[in-house]
């Protein structure tokens, strides 16, 4: 029988989901637009309605077949660079090393610009072409900074970011041959995310900042539960290194909704790791606390791409800190020696070549099996969060 595309058409229409921003405050919902914060001041987050009516593509190729469950209206707004669907590697030799069993790698370094930031960029930029906005900005590190300029030149639109001053060169190499501006900023992250912030405000720019302030950037990140669902039983634990933390809800967030569709009974575990010289959410975790509050001793790690002292927007720790209670997972510290035992042995094992933000949650896995934190015969998914090509001072 011949297929009725048009009639397949007419029933996606009359099934769109209906999507809203909510205050994870106060509570009250907005309409979809240029909204970074509630005016109570609380973060907010888009939510969707009618689960039960969404169905999970079979076959999916691209991050945009879950299109159902990302906050657009048109898919004609969609600005690809064919990103996400990125390989889940089971390890062998690492799995046989560290002596558990199911040890999984998402392989984040194979998406386009390097680095999962192409998740939550196709997806903030696809909307800022909704919403008819003509001129990005946002602070980085610099992979989030790279792969928005990578997705700000296939939309045409201009780009402006401002990046911490000791920013790996390769990272602000891909963000100059994109075309953005780059502000180079003295001094920590936080910094440059409040110089972002001041010039969205004077030019009421559209900010696509991977901390929580953009509720459509994240909701990218979320895809990565969808993928590995389509391959494997809910693991255990999920070990995502974290700055703000945006990826690591959204991850949690991904599988809340695969829960709500009726697709999974339990959920993961959710391990936040930050490196010693910077900790403001694990230190938090290990307290006990309920709040983070910003790190105010020096930043000094070799993993410069999760270094978030998260000053002036603390809340955004806080939410994170709250979904790794939530999950019942944990929070852990790794130092720089540590993280580079754990590059060399990924890359020599498995033939990953990770940057040392990108690769910190293997040294976290060896910690948490030492301290028995997690068993060996846990289900495990390592994030490996972006390229080791990005960062080969740290490896020369
Ligand atoms: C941005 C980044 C992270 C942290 O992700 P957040 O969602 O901002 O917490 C981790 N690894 C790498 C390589 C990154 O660039
Ligand atoms: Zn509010």
């Amino acid at each position: 029988m011949v297929k009725n595309l048009k009639r397949e058409g007419y029933f996606k229409e009359v099934f769109t989901i209906k999507k809203e921003i909510k205050c994870t405050k106060c509570g009250k919902k907005f309409n979809m637009k240029n909204i970074l914060k509630c005016e109570c001041g609380g973060i907010v987050e888009v939510v969707l309605h009618n689960y039960s009516e969404i169905k999970i593509p079979q076959n999916p190729n691209s991050m945009w077949d879950y299109f159902e469950l990302l906050p657009l209206e048109d898919k004609d707004n969609i600005i690809t660079l064919s990103e996400g669907m990125t390989p889940l590697l089971k390890t062998e030799n690492l799995s046989r090393q560290l002596g558990i069993k199911n040890l999984f790698i998402k392989d984040e370094t194979r998406n386009p610009t390097g680095s999962f930031k192409d998740r939550p960029n196709t997806m903030a930029i696809s909307k800022a072409k909704e919403l008819g906005i003509k001129t990005i900005t946002i602070a980085s590190s610099g992979n989030a900074s790279a792969s928005a300029a990578a997705y700000a030149a296939k939309a045409q639109m201009k780009c402006v970011v401002f990046v911490p001053e000791n920013t790996p060169e390769a990272k602000l190499a891909q963000a100059k041959c994109y075309g953005a501006e780059i502000n180079r900023i003295p001094g920590n992250y936080s910094n440059a995310f409040n110089k972002a912030l001041e010039a969205t405000k004077k030019n009421n720019w559209f900010n696509v900042t991977s901390t929580y302030l953009n509720p459509y950037s994240y909701e990218g990140d979320k895809t990565v539960s969808y993928e590995i669902d389509k391959l494997i039983d809910v693991p255990d634990y999920i070990f995502v290194p974290i700055g703000a933390g945006p990826l690591l809800h959204g991850i949690y967030k991904g599988y809340k909704e695969l829960r709500k569709m009726g697709y999974v009974k339990k959920l993961p575990k959710m391990v936040g790791v930050q490196s010693t010289g910077c900790s403001p959410i694990v230190d938090a975790f290990e307290n006990g606390d309920n709040i983070v509050r910003p790190w105010n001793k020096k930043v000094s790690s070799i993993a410069s791409g999760i270094d978030d002292p998260l000053t002036g927007y603390e809340d955004d720790g806080t939410l994170t800190l709250k979904t790794i209670y939530e999950s019942s997972g944990f929070g852990i510290k790794i130092t720089d020696e540590e993280v580079m035992n754990g590059l060399y042995q990924l890359a020599e094992s498995e033939g990953v070549f990770a940057e040392p933000a990108g690769v910190i949650g293997v040294a976290a896995v060896k910690k948490s099996l030492k301290h028995n934190l997690i068993k060996k015969q846990d289900k495990v998914v390592i994030m490996i969060t972006g390229h080791g090509l990005k960062n080969i001072k740290a490896v020369l």
